[in-house]
């Protein structure tokens, strides 16, 4: 059989690098030749999880279309968040827990979506589903995954789903998902090795909003001060992000993971900021909102500033 990439989205997270090394393995048992790749190097939280569980990071490519005729697609569907020939390879599957959002292709293929907090929830429901046992380091992964989603279990996204995957995945693995858990998120969280420019690239996602080129950045923290005494940096490093990749609005959530609030710094035009403003019910001040109670871009912020794009 012809070999087919499995990848997650653009700047990995746990969830794109850890399920596509579930699900390339599941499709390996099942009988495809797949093998997982990344869109990106992993971040530190992600090689915390990799190495936890004796995975290498998985190759990186920024086209497939050299290597393999079809792909499979996981944690993702829109193609601006895809490999750049997405439009010339043939997608056969793809399974994830996003909108969906401008994604056509050609030919009939296999699309699994639900509304969970993680895609390894779904896949571990594949892996029931056809019968094949998840070895342990797989079950590691794929429990890193949901932790990485769901921050624990604490996020909105979190489905009764993934609070039956998450143990029953720690279990197969060994670990107390608790324990590891914390430590695991702990290790994405030292912003003070990085630089502005980094920080803003590391977990960004790229959407249109009714035309506009909205570019939607995150990361977590344990300690907000620590964050927001580098705010005029962010914002500088943000706007210079915006010039170069033609981004309409920029936005950057740094999230407490400890305390599951998150402060918002923008940048973009004032009529784009006006849109923002709309979208969250309350006013930037210099350029800053309080977003109490917010950590899920999924839910809590794509789905607000696309009703207000669109209004
Ligand atoms: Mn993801
Ligand atoms: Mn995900």
């Amino acid at each position: 059989m012809e070999k087919e990439f499995v990848f997650g989205h653009q700047n990995p997270d746990t969830d794109a690098i850890g399920t596509a090394i579930a699900y390339s393995y599941l499709q390996n048992k099942l009988g495809y030749n797949t093998e997982a790749v990344a869109l990106g190097e992993p971040n530190d939280e992600t090689a915390y999880a990799l190495k936890a569980f004796g995975f290498k990071a998985p190759r990186v490519i920024t086209k497939a279309g050299s290597e393999v005729k079809a792909v499979m697609l996981v944690d993702h569907n829109e193609p601006q968040q895809s490999v750049a020939d997405i439009a010339d390879v043939k997608v056969t599957h793809v399974v994830d827990h996003h909108r969906i959002m401008n994604f056509n292709t050609s030919n009939p293929l296999y699309y699994r979506a639900e509304p969970v907090g993680c895609t390894s929830t779904i896949v571990w429901k594949m892996f029931h589903e056809n019968n094949v046992s998840i070895p342990s380091n797989i079950a590691g992964i794929m429990a890193s995954a949901i932790i990485s989603d769901t921050l624990l279990l604490k996020s909105p996204t979190t489905t009764p789903d993934d609070h039956e995957s998450l143990p029953a995945l720690a279990k197969l693995a060994g670990i107390d998902y608790q324990s590891y858990g914390l430590d695991m998120l702990k290790a994405g969280t030292n912003i003070a090795a990085k630089s502005e420019t980094e920080l803003i690239d590391v977990d960004a996602k790229s959407f249109s909003l009714n035309g506009k080129n909205v570019r939607v950045a995150q990361i977590n923290v344990v300690d907000l001060a620590e964050a927001m005494a580098r705010k005029e940096a962010f914002l500088a490093a943000m706007k210079t992000a915006a010039t170069a990749s033609h981004y309409d609005m920029f936005m950057l959530l740094i999230t407490n993971i400890l305390d599951s609030d998150s402060r918002a710094l923008v940048v973009g035009s004032d009529e784009d900021k006006a849109v923002f403003e709309k979208a969250f019910g309350q006013k930037l001040q210099a350029s800053e909102m309080a977003l109490p109670g917010v950590v899920s871009r999924k839910k809590q912020v794509v789905p607000p500033l696309t009703q207000a794009f669109e209004a």
